[in-house]
């Protein structure tokens, strides 16, 4: 069976769950080899196996230590250079980051094949993995391969539940030589944002989001009270992120990000097909619109009509309660 190589996106070796999204989604169309870049391959192995990574490529030097992409994409096209017998790799997938993006564009640039990105899904084809793009607000999806060389894809995070299917995961160090390319941009400062102690986005288990109907920055640690009494992340409408009241980071839909936890909770959200776009996977979805008619309320699975500003104040001191 031909491989597919998976970029894994860690910290340290703490593996992030697209990485085993994308481990789930590769034993569809190939052998998982996930390609480990920087510090922590020995930690993260163990992680890649049980999600079904027959091998680990690993490879660790300073060009990879500050987030540069170029350094990645020489490791990777040699990655793909060690796998290309036997009609490898199927395909390399990685997540549709920022990052996992303009490593990929360079990649398949680099291998004179094609990109395909944020796609939602992934099948054997029988000429090669089809990928399901979803577009125009998820009111439309589309299939399409990569007719030339080794597919370069990206998937969204969330696109698939990940299954573990335990593999050998044996841990091969990957030489890699870096072009002029990679030593030629250095990074001069980090600034940290500073850490909310909520988790990640695109990997809470709950999402409370807040819209226009918040009505000022100020208003939002209403939505952000609620959020730590049940230990979720924040999200944001597209609306209070143009008005400069929360973070484009924390923003969720077309444009923003794609969450599929457990809980969403949307407060003073009317639910524009963009919202939805990024969050209609959850698997219950709770409202708060002082509006009846608001087309959130098409979507839900519990629907409060009423003032967020009464409404979810109750919430959370019923939540911090229990
Ligand atoms: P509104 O639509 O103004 O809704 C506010 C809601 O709050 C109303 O339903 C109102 O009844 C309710 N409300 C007001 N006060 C209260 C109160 N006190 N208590 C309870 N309820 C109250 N949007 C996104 O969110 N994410 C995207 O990624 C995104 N991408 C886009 C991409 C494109 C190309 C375009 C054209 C648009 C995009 N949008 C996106 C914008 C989207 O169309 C909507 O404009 C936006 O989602 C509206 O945000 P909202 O629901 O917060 O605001």
């Amino acid at each position: 069976m031909a491989e597919v190589l998976v970029y894994v996106d860690h910290v340290d070796g703490a593996v992030r769950k697209p990485t085993l999204e994308l481990l789930t989604l590769a034993r569809r169309i190939g052998e998982p080899v996930a390609v480990h870049l920087g510090a922590g391959a020995d930690t993260a192995a163990a992680t890649l196996a049980e999600y079904g990574a027959v091998k680990v490529l690993a490879a660790d030097a300073p060009e990879f230590a500050d987030y540069l992409v170029v350094p990645k994409v020489d490791a990777l096209q040699a990655a793909c250079d060690a796998a290309s017998a036997d009609g490898s790799p199927a395909a390399v997938l990685l997540p549709s980051s920022a990052e996992g993006k303009e490593i990929a564009a360079r990649l398949a640039l680099r291998l004179g094949s094609g990109i395909i990105t944020d796609a939602v899904d992934l099948e054997a084809g029988d000429e090669g993995p089809v990928a399901t793009q979803s577009v125009f607000a998820a009111a439309f999806t589309t299939k399409s391969r990569v007719s030339k060389g080794t597919p370069v894809i990206t998937v969204k995070p969330n696109s698939a539940a990940p299954e573990a299917a335990p593999a050998a995961g044996t841990v091969e160090q990957l030489p890699v030589s870096f072009g002029e390319l990679a030593t030629g941009t250095k990074v001069v400062s980090r600034k940290e944002r500073e850490s909310t102690g909520r988790p990640e986005l695109t990997e809470a288990a709950i999402v409370v989001s807040g819209g226009r109907g918040v009505g000022g920055a100020e208003n939002f640690n209403v939505v952000e009270a609620l959020a730590d009494s049940l230990g979720a992340a924040v999200g944001a409408s597209r609306a209070a992120v143009d008005a400069g009241w929360y973070p484009h980071s924390s923003q969720v839909g077309q444009t923003g990000k794609t969450v599929s936890p457990q809980l969403y909770v949307a407060a003073g959200i009317s639910g524009a097909i963009q919202h939805r776009a990024g969050m209609q996977t959850s698997k219950t979805i709770v409202a708060v619109n002082k509006d009846a008619e608001a087309p959130i309320f098409d979507l839900v699975d519990y629907g409060v009509v009423g003032d967020l500003f009464e409404v979810v104040p109750q919430l959370t001191e019923e939540v911090t309660a229990r």
